[in-house]
């Protein structure tokens, strides 16, 4: 008997057990019968031409057809109907055909249900990449407007602080000046001396929220300058020198080619940048630690390491901590100290320093061995800073014209 006779003969009981197995409702009982009776024709036209692609256009359709429910569920997959169907043909030639006419059948119509098999596996993939592939964007959209909606609450959290913030200073301000001589009123001059610390501690984090913002929409606008970074470094040396005293640590400067370079960028920005990180190091490592400050010139770079003997970071944590709010201790734990041991902070320094640095042209990234507050591996901060010997637009280059056309530029104080 030929395979086409012989599939003709078999496909009313052939779908009536196929339907059974398969659907659920009435409805859908309905649907699947004329689904299935698509895929019967495809499969008739793939044995006898012998070319299985003929199944192409029902698989296609079928998995187009498919909802997301449906995918997801493994009892639907279209695989599991295909192994289902094969399970029927099978089982239906072998009750109705006789057995020479049967396996003849079901070795006829193995390549193409391999062939289906394949191609339905592929196409199942495919739609379910392009579901996650989605998924993932949508997920991204609302990452960024949540992110967007975090900024500009920073924004207008920071603007509507600075109001009221400078009432306070200004009338502290003129209390303090009222206050008369004499020691009766030393008690008032220490409350005055703990407001105006508060205050100068608030405006500092207003300051942060607001540079944050400027970095997030990218408004953060650079006064270019001649620059020295040993003189950077010198100054904030002296800026530091008491909490470096209280907390018992050690500064080591090893300077080297370039640190006494001039260079062009905003020296204010950057002062704030190694501030930031340096404050951490202090911050980050117990009493008694060393923090070295070092570098090297690398072409039309040059790179500023700041290492310390702290507590470490995790190499997972390494591009989180320059996020905004990438502070990675407990927030419950936060100190207002600046330089109290893991005294912890709003978790703005390190993004905005990484927004200065990037503004410049730089990067700057962090290496560790891991966290360990008992060994203290410590941390090593790497600043890479462009040498910019010209100046970056003609009004610099005008204000700053004797100071970089001079052969011998100045260097170290
Ligand atoms: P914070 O205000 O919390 O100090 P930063 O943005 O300056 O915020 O730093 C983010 C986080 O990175 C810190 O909370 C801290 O966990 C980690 N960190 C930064 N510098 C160091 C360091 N030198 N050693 C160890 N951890 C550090």
């Amino acid at each position: 008997m030929r395979s086409v006779e012989a599939l003709e003969m078999i496909y009313r009981p052939w779908l009536l057990r196929i339907t059974r197995r398969l659907a659920r409702g009435e409805e859908l009982r309905v649907n699947l019968a004329q689904i299935l009776e698509q895929f019967y024709n495809a499969l008739m036209q793939a044995v006898e031409t012998g070319d299985p692609a003929w199944l192409d256009p029902i698989l296609n359709e079928w998995v187009k057809a498919y909802t997301e429910t449906e995918i997801s569920s493994h009892e639907l997959s279209l695989l599991t109907i295909l192994g289902q169907i094969h399970l029927t043909t099978i089982d239906v030639a072998r009750e109705i055909l006789a057995e020479a006419d049967a396996l003849s059948l079901i070795s006829l119509a193995a390549p193409a249900f391999v062939y289906a098999f394949e191609t339905a596996a592929r196409l199942e993939m495919e739609r379910t990449i392009e579901r996650i592939s989605w998924d993932l964007e949508k997920a991204n959209a609302s990452l960024q407007r949540l992110d967007k909606s975090k900024s500009n609450f920073i924004s207008v959290a920071a603007h509507e602080l600075k109001t009221p913030l400078t009432l306070i200073e200004g009338y502290a301000a003129m209390l303090r000046d009222q206050l008369p001589a004499g020691a009766e009123y030393d008690q008032a001059r220490i409350i005055l001396k703990g407001m105006n610390n508060g205050t100068r501690r608030l405006r500092e984090i207003i300051d942060d929220m607001i540079d944050v913002s400027l970095i997030d929409n990218n408004l953060l606008s650079l006064n270019f300058q001649p620059v020295w970074i040993n003189r950077l470094i010198d100054l904030l040396h002296k800026e530091l020198a008491r909490s470096l005293e209280e907390r018992r640590q050690i500064l080591e400067i090893h300077p080297f080619e370039s640190w006494a370079e001039m260079t062009f960028g905003d020296s204010e920005r950057l002062y704030q940048a190694f501030r930031n990180v340096l404050l951490n190091s202090i911050k980050y490592t117990p009493d008694g630690g060393k923090i070295t400050i070092s570098g090297r010139q690398l072409p039309g770079f040059m790179e500023i390491i700041i290492a310390d003997t702290g507590i470490g970071i995790d190499p997972e944590d390494h591009l989180r901590i320059f996020d905004k709010f990438g502070n990675l201790g407990d927030v419950s734990l936060h100190s207002s100290g600046k330089t109290k041991y893991k005294g912890g902070g709003p978790g703005l320094g390190l993004s905005i320093t990484k927004g200065i640095i990037e503004a410049h042209g730089g990067s700057i990234w962090v290496e560790s061995p891991g966290y360990d507050e008992i060994k203290c591996p410590g941390s090593t901060f790497h600043i890479l800073l462009p040498l910019r010997k010209t100046p970056p637009d003609d009004r610099t280059a005008k204000l700053f014209a004797p100071l970089y056309n001079t052969e011998n530029l100045p260097g170290a104080p």
